[in-house]
């Protein structure tokens, strides 16, 4: 048998870290390496973060795990939490993003088929070129990315791809069955490419226009990372229907799909559910994880912290006009846009400088550090940026 007993999906690379300490990671070895990929956007307080790890602790010590069958205070009171700083009304909790994303399309949908009034024949969904929904039959289905879709015929149907912030395109392809519009406002796999203003607020309008749920994919982009609670709240402009996961958990399993009142009109008794979806070990996870960002303090720093780190990058890249383009993103999710291909440098970086970012589409690294980082991250990072850029080789293919 040639076969790996851990499915080979992945091509996992050579660093193997076996425990967490505030924004670093340690592998077997030893070796620290300095962690401004999160778990992708995942552990936003860090790696042992106490507050945490006590929630978690006395959950799993008290109730870990009841059916939905069965009354959830601790759901209620997570579900609050996220209606009371958000635009949604309720809530259903998922174990992923891929899960938050297959709600929120069958919220949108079920508000055209399941409600009086409604319209049976709506179904599709227009999404965008480069998006990333996760990887379950629909939300790959959700993506125009063809390298997703080979081997998986026959996808979902139901999907129309435009070009990512063009509003004509998204605008040419509503039609009289078009049920809703599902976007990241800032593309994450796709490069770190924040929407403009004008196309999200003109997605709201069209969506208005034309009674379709605007749905927004902030599984990456949400939960305080970019300085806001979510990232549409910088766009002045409200969904009916949001996904989210990665930072909600802190680093525990958890995702939601949040909603107003008028577009969950759908989702009545029956319509969906999840066996391990909001069970109390994940909503003490999301509490401990809502009381340390979910304020304006936590939020103010995020933002003071995303623009410093920002500037310097600027700064940092006018030294290596051969090897970078640009700097965007918003707070604490910023992408290094490269001249050439992303991954060597990423490469390099991890491996000779023990610094672990994430590459993305469109020559992009992606910095998404710990939001507790503080002034010695921010130095460190710098260092070792600095020290892999100085003896970066610029590949002959580049
Ligand atoms: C990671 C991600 C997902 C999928 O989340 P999983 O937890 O891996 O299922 C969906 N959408 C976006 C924007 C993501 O970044």
């Amino acid at each position: 048998m040639s076969i790996t007993p851990l499915m080979p999906v992945y091509p996992r690379c050579g660093v193997r870290p076996v425990r967490g300490e505030h924004c670093h990671l340690i592998d077997e070895n030893g070796t620290r390496y300095l962690d401004f990929a999160s778990g992708i956007a995942v552990n936003l307080l860090g790696h042992s973060h106490e507050g945490l790890i006590r929630a978690i602790q006395d959950q799993a010590a008290t109730l870990m795990h009841v059916s939905n069958l069965y009354g959830s205070p601790q759901g209620e009171a997570l579900a609050q939490s996220l209606v009371d700083v958000t635009f949604g009304d309720t809530v259903f909790f998922t174990n992923s993003g891929a899960e938050a994303v297959e709600c929120a399309i069958k919220t949108a949908r079920a508000y055209h088929q399941n409600a009086e009034g409604g319209d049976a024949s709506r179904f599709e969904i227009i999404t965008f070129h480069n998006a990333f929904h996760g990887r379950t039959m629909a939300t790959i289905s959700a993506s125009n990315q063809a390298k997703m879709h080979h081997g998986f015929a026959p996808l979902l149907d139901g999907f129309k791809y435009a070009p990512f912030d063009d509003l004509e395109a998204a605008k040419a392809l509503i039609g009289p069955h078009t049920a809703g519009i599902l976007v990241e406002p800032i593309q994450g796999e796709g490069g770190i490419r924040p929407a403009s203003d004008e196309f999200m607020k003109g997605l709201r309008a069209l969506a208005d226009e034309h009674d379709l749920m605007l749905v927004l994919d902030e599984v990456q982009c949400g939960v305080a990372r970019t300085g806001t609670f979510y990232a549409y709240e910088q766009y002045g402009i409200e969904p009916d229907i949001l996904a989210t996961a990665k930072g909600i958990g802190g680093g525990f399993p958890l995702g939601a799909c949040i909603a107003t009142e008028k577009a969950a009109r759908g989702m009545t008794f029956g319509t969906h559910g999840s066996t391990y979806g909001g069970n109390p070990l994940a909503m003490a996870a999301g509490m401990a994880v809502m009381k340390a960002v979910a304020n304006p303090e936590f939020l103010a720093a995020v933002r003071e912290k995303g623009e410093r780190l920002r500037t310097r990058l600027e700064q940092f890249i006018g030294n290596y006009p051969d090897l970078f383009e640009l700097v965007r993103g918003k707070g604490l999710m910023l992408g290094l846009k490269m001249k050439f291909e992303s991954r060597p440098f990423y490469v390099h970086l991890r491996d000779n400088h023990q610094l672990l970012t994430v590459a993305a589409g469109d020559n992009t690294i992606r910095i998404l550090p710990p939001l507790v980082i503080g002034d010695a991250e921010i130095e460190e990072f710098f260092d070792k940026l600095s020290a892999g850029a100085a003896s970066f080789a610029i590949p002959e293919a580049a």
